[in-house]
């Protein structure tokens, strides 16, 4: 393509206005670099495809907490439904987890990207991407209209869709479930809990989840190999333990969505483009959890750009943003990939012994020990040593919506 169809030249630009893409676009800009940020819908955060459990420690990692009025609901707890309904009680005495409203959530971090000097530009496909010496190319579709913009690095954080990643050459993300999602309203559930029904019968290869956003509505949806929408109807209708406290509920919002059980891809850096957030993958096998993880990993794609930029250096320097995150969270993906691996192939019976087990013995000091909503390695590594230690890692594995 001819260098006169360029109309802009920019330092990075960004694939999508998710978490992802706006952390990333919120670093990279603190380098003081021209950083524009793509995103095909016309509001951020629309259409929304989540249930925004995200973890109290995940944000202090992440270096920022969500201000009060995208927090809907704190919780300290989790209750866990067996197939059969054995269930126990994960309680900590400090709050847990944010229950976010996920539009204001996205719209918050694109607020602090624009403050920071990044351009949100809406209603901008990305239709396609390419490397051409030194820049990226990249096309645009905008009012019907086809632009081209040159960047000298390419951050893709398109999510799960993963159009422009394949176009560049790289894997899909793997192990891709279908759920579904209702926000209901007149239903009893106890804010301070979330709770978390599994068996092949209910949601095969995943679970269903109840998220309290007040003590009179809730987030419950699943994810399952196939049919997320008709087994959440019968989960609604059938299940003993829901049954009663949800039929006189209503439906407000139904949200429909891709969670991702198979880990990061293999390669998520090629010469000038960086992959981030769920296009690479990078969202915890056990629960499907990606606002963090995502986020954590975006923070070092945004810093090393942002250093390429600022310091001009070679091209193999974008290399470290792979290093960096395979360095502090490849191992954790892994044993979460063991434990999402462990997970799918007990079968119900085995799954109600444990959860009878677990819930005739007192874990909730070991728990508060060795229990981390984010990270599981050292509680599997411990684990190996002795049969309280397992049903301790187990119960930590439940234990990690987010
Ligand atoms: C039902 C469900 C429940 C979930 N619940 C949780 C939860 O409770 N906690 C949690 O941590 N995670 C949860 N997740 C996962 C979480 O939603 C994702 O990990 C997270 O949204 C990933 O962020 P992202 O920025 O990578 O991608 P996304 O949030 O998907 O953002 C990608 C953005 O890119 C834009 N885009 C795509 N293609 C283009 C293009 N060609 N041009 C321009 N823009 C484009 C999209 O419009 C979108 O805005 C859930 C997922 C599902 C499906």
């Amino acid at each position: 393509m001819p260098d006169k169809n360029i109309i802009k030249e920019v330092d990075i630009a960004v694939v999508g206005a998710g978490p992802a893409g706006l952390v990333a676009a919120i670093q990279a800009a603190s380098y003081g670099t021209k950083v524009s940020v793509f995103e095909e819908h016309s509001t951020i955060g629309l259409p929304t495809h989540c249930a925004g459990l995200v973890s109290v420690k995940g944000f202090k990692k992440l270096g920022f907490y969500p201000p009060s009025n995208v927090v809907l609901n704190k919780v300290r707890g989790a209750v866990f439904f067996s197939p059969s309904g054995h269930n126990f009680v994960v309680e900590r005495r400090k709050d847990q987890a944010y229950v976010l409203d996920r539009i204001l959530y996205d719209q918050f971090l694109a607020s602090k990207a624009k403050k920071i000097g990044a351009k949100i530009e809406l209603a901008c496909k990305v239709s396609d991407a390419f490397v051409k010496r030194d820049k990226v190319i990249i096309k645009l579709i905008k009012r019907k209209m086809e632009d081209v913009v040159a960047a000298k690095v390419l951050i893709d954080a398109e999510g799960v869709k993963s159009v422009i990643s394949r176009r560049l050459g790289f894997d899909k993300p793997r192990s891709l479930l279908p759920a579904v999602q209702f926000e209901m309203m007149d239903v009893e559930v106890n804010d301070d809990f979330v709770e978390l029904y599994f068996g092949q019968k209910i949601a095969p290869g995943f679970f269903a989840w109840i998220i309290p956003t007040s003590d009179s509505s809730a987030r419950v949806g699943l994810a399952a190999k196939s049919r997320p929408l008709n087994l959440l109807k019968k989960f609604l209708r059938s299940n003993k333990q829901v049954l009663k406290r949800f039929r006189k509920g209503r439906i407000a919002r139904v949200i429909g969505g891709t969670v991702i059980t198979g880990g990061p891809i293999s390669r998520t850096w090629d010469s000038r483009v960086l992959l981030v957030g769920d296009v690479a993958g990078q969202v915890k096998p056990t629960t499907g959890g990606g606002v963090v993880l995502g986020s954590l990993c975006s923070i070092i794609a945004g810093r090393v750009a942002g250093e390429f930029i600022r310091d001009s250096l070679p091209v193999n320097f974008l290399s470290n943003y792979e290093k960096t995150w395979r360095k502090f969270f490849g191992r954790e993906f892994r044993s979460m990939k063991i434990l999402r691996a462990l997970l799918n192939f007990l079968p119900d019976k085995t799954l109600d012994k444990l959860f009878l087990y677990i819930s005739r013995y007192e874990f909730s000091d070991d728990l508060a020990e060795y229990g981390d909503m984010d990270f599981q390695y050292k509680t599997i590594l411990r684990s190996l040593s002795n049969i309280k230690a397992l049903a301790v890692a187990f119960l930590t594995l439940l234990s990690q919506l987010v």
